[in-house]
């Protein structure tokens, strides 16, 4: 069952007026095309501190190398190590992007997650935290991108820019930041909400010098270091 948060008034308006702002200033987002969610799961284990081009390059080696999800879960760990070498951490990445696959194979009978749609949100959710190597952003990215479910995945732009914005508690870590956003935000709003914080984030709130003289939401952010005009 889904835990009951109190979420603060301003909280709730502030992300409501943030919202609506940013689809103004930036336009509704559009995310790529979405993939399928076994896709989507292996590529957020390989997005894991690594850019989206090593990610992307990682991902289309995979594709490249072998024909199936299965044709990966029987491959050689060093060889398939060695396939998304790119993308950094392979000896993490690699074995448990196998392991998972496998488990979802044993448990299912085939490669597949489109099932978890038929879940309630919280139950899909921590389906997806039993394994290793999948926290919290990836799953809800799973959730939200790839199987439509009321998910909001928190990396770390919108970390950074919901605590400078006055969107959350400033004391909280990630992962009840992820908790605390999704109950204050409209789940209607979580997927532009998302990629809009984003851009926010890398073009204009950026982590060592946020340009506030030229932000679109100066005026609704409460960052006590906001640099003047
Ligand atoms: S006003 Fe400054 S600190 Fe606030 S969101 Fe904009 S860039 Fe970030």
């Amino acid at each position: 069952m889904k835990p009951v948060i109190e979420v603060a008034p301003e909280h709730r308006e502030r992300l409501r007026r943030v919202n609506a702002r940013l689809n103004v200033v930036f336009g509704y987002p559009k995310w790529r095309e979405p993939l399928p969610a076994v896709d989507e799961l292996v590529c957020t284990f390989l997005s894991q501190n690594t850019n989206d081009l090593n990610r992307d390059k990682a991902f289309s080696n995979i594709r490249a190398r072998y024909a199936s999800w299965d044709e990966v879960c029987e491959a050689d760990p060093d060889e398939f190590m060695q396939v998304i070498r790119v993308a950094g951490l392979a000896n993490q990445k690699g074995p448990n992007i196998q392991a998972a696959l496998r488990r979802i194979r044993e448990e299912r009978g085939e490669i597949d997650l489109e099932w978890l749609r038929e879940l309630p949100v919280e139950e899909a959710r921590e389906w997806l935290l039993s394994f290793k190597g999948v926290g919290r952003k990836t799953a809800a990215i799973v959730l939200l991108f790839s199987l439509g479910m009321p998910a909001f995945p928190v990396d770390t732009h919108i970390y950074r820019v919901s605590g400078r914005i006055g969107l959350r508690p400033q004391a909280i870590d990630p992962d009840a930041a992820h908790r605390y956003l999704e109950a204050a935000a409209d789940p209607a709003d979580y997927y532009a909400l998302h990629l809009n914080l984003i851009r926010l984030g890398r073009e204009i709130c950026q982590a060592r010098k946020p340009a506030c003289p030229s932000c679109p939401i100066a005026d609704l952010c409460q960052f006590p270091d906001k640099v003047a005009g």
